[in-house]
């Protein structure tokens, strides 16, 4: 049998599945960027797993270094700042200067590589502030350009311009372990969506300050914000593509730029 490694290579743009030499060849032959997805562990209602944002995270990684062709996509960080879910079992959070210097890490080590590009993808909304409170002092520091993907309200957005592209309307699409999230992972991995547990959560109006300072418990019992009833594998599918679709073209930008 003949083995083909440099087929098996292309199939996948995890780092952490290369060796350093395929990775030192990789670099010499124009690899510039990393994409380095900051996730969570933490409690999505009673039907999806702890790890969801950062399922999320990995999957929009590999699909935005795939599309850019001359990328690899870092391991994950995973957990993120999640105190706000902490009344619910499983959840794992660090303090947010914990989180900044992980990302520190991540880009130093990156950096002194030679990947040109880091880019931060937050899929967590309690690591958008320490991602852009981080972001612009790494650029400072390092030769490598350091690109934050972390505008809350454009990833909302993204997110209803996919459920429009899936034709598909919810009443409340962007809300915790709700529809939307429940459509991502039901079009990654479908084996991990409880079916028999999908319930509604709190709906109507949420305060957001309420939310931080005294948790999530204080507004939903299951952990749930909206109705995950909705969500459908196509409409996962239709999101992440326009989200990775749109963080592709804004890294173009930002790389042609430089
Ligand atoms: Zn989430």
């Amino acid at each position: 049998m003949t083995v083909q490694p440099s087929d098996s290579d292309e199939s996948s743009v995890r780092l952490a599945e290369r060796t350093w030499t395929e990775i030192e060849r990789e670099l010499e032959d124009g690899t510039r960027t990393a994409v380095v997805a900051v996730g969570s562990v933490e409690q999505h209602g009673p039907h999806l797993p702890v790890v969801m944002d950062a399922l999320t995270g990995d999957e929009l990684a590999e699909r935005i270094a795939d599309e850019l062709g001359d990328a690899l996509a870092a391991p994950t960080i995973r957990p993120g700042c999640s105190g706000h879910h902490m009344e619910f079992p499983g959840t794992i959070t660090i303090p947010p200067e914990t989180l900044m210097d992980l990302i520190r890490g991540y880009c130093r080590s990156l950096d002194e590589h030679g990947f040109e590009h880091v880019v931060l993808v937050p899929t967590h909304g309690g690591n958008f502030a320490p991602v852009n409170t981080v972001a612009p002092e790494l650029g400072r520091e390092l030769d490598a350009n350091v690109v934050a993907l972390a505008d809350l309200p454009e990833l909302m957005e993204l997110q209803n311009e996919g459920l429009r592209d899936a034709g598909v309307e919810y009443e409340q699409p962007v809300v915790h372990a709700g529809a939307v999230e429940t459509a991502i992972v039901l079009a990654v991995a479908e084996e991990l969506v409880r079916t028999d547990e999908l319930e509604a959560g709190h709906e109507g109006e949420i305060s957001t300050a309420r939310l931080l300072s005294e948790g999530f418990a204080s507004i939903t019992e299951n952990g749930v914000l909206g109705d995950p009833r909705e969500g459908t594998a196509e409409a996962g599918e239709a999101i992440l593509e326009r989200i990775a679709n749109a963080y592709v073209e804004r890294i173009e930008r930002e790389r042609a730029a430089v």
